[in-house]
């Protein structure tokens, strides 16, 4: 048996029974149906997606396992996250917020709810970054905000300690853990790497995928945020241009640095 992560839909959770699974369903009553007899060492984590859902049967189900409330459309869908609220009282959750416009009003209802968040950046066009800068902001300096928004906090935490982690890791797209089942049964690598043929072999560590796959672009070679990136906004389109998610990444960097500052400079 390899030690892949397999996210499968809650329909095909028997065809991976011996796996470690992150099981998704639109439907909280089929996760806890289908998983009522599941080894609990096995499933690692849920993924809710519908925010119209009820999730009520997850809150007295397996406690302290991870659930992700996936949105699809965060500028219409933030409202919902009111009714998820009991959730935080039995699990860790997470809010998966696609980085699409009207975004950044998702992200603050969501940490204003005490929900940690994990944006999906895509491959993000200029207006879009200027929503991200906004957001991280928000984020930097908003003194109530205690949850974590990821790529943002791996990525500060990273310059602050000089001990980066590529967004492969930060925003669970490891190809070296990480297999994704879509709904017709079909195994994919995970995330924006779906529909990639794997050249690598199969027990081949992060190293081996970032050097021969992942951060292969001869801009990624000599970008300075390579150890913080990976190659990541070069997937799936390889020409996309990527002033904007460094200018980010320099932000994130300053603001390390500004808060080293700031600690070495405190009275002991
Ligand atoms: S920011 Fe762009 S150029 Fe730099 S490592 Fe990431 S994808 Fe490659």
């Amino acid at each position: 048996m390899n030690d892949f992560i397999y996210e499968v839909p809650v329909e095909r959770v028997s065809a991976y029974r011996d796996q470690r699974l992150i099981v998704r369903a639109r439907e909280s009553a089929a996760l806890t149906t289908t998983l009522a007899d599941a080894d609990p060492e096995r499933i690692v984590g849920a993924r809710l997606l519908s925010l119209a859902a009820d999730s009520e049967p997850l809150n007295a189900w397996a406690p302290g396992l991870p659930v992700d409330l996936v949105m699809a459309d965060p500028g219409a869908e933030f409202p919902l996250l009111y009714r998820h609220t009991e959730l935080l009282d039995h699990h860790p959750v997470r809010v998966i917020i696609p980085v699409r416009p009207g975004f950044a009003k998702a992200v603050k209802v969501a940490v204003s709810l005490h929900f940690a968040v994990w944006l999906e950046p895509g491959q993000p066009e200029p207006a879009l970054i200027e929503e991200l800068v906004e957001v991280m902001a928000f984020y930097l300096r908003q003194p109530t905000v205690a949850q974590p928004v990821e790529f943002f906090h791996s990525a500060l935490l990273g310059f602050y300690h000089d001990d980066p982690a590529p967004l492969w890791v930060v925003l669970d797209a490891d190809p070296q853990y990480l297999r994704f089942i879509a709904d017709d049964g079909a195994e994919s690598l995970p995330g924006r790497l779906a529909g990639v043929e794997a050249t690598v072999a199969a027990d081949a560590d992060l190293g081996e995928w970032l050097t021969r796959i992942l951060a292969a672009a001869d801009e990624c070679r000599g970008c300075e945020f390579l150890g913080s990136c990976g190659g990541y906004f070069k997937w799936p389109r390889r020409d996309y241009d990527c002033a904007g998610v460094k200018r980010l990444f320099g932000l994130l960097r300053d603001a390390a640095a500004e808060l080293r500052r700031d600690l070495n400079s405190a009275p002991a």
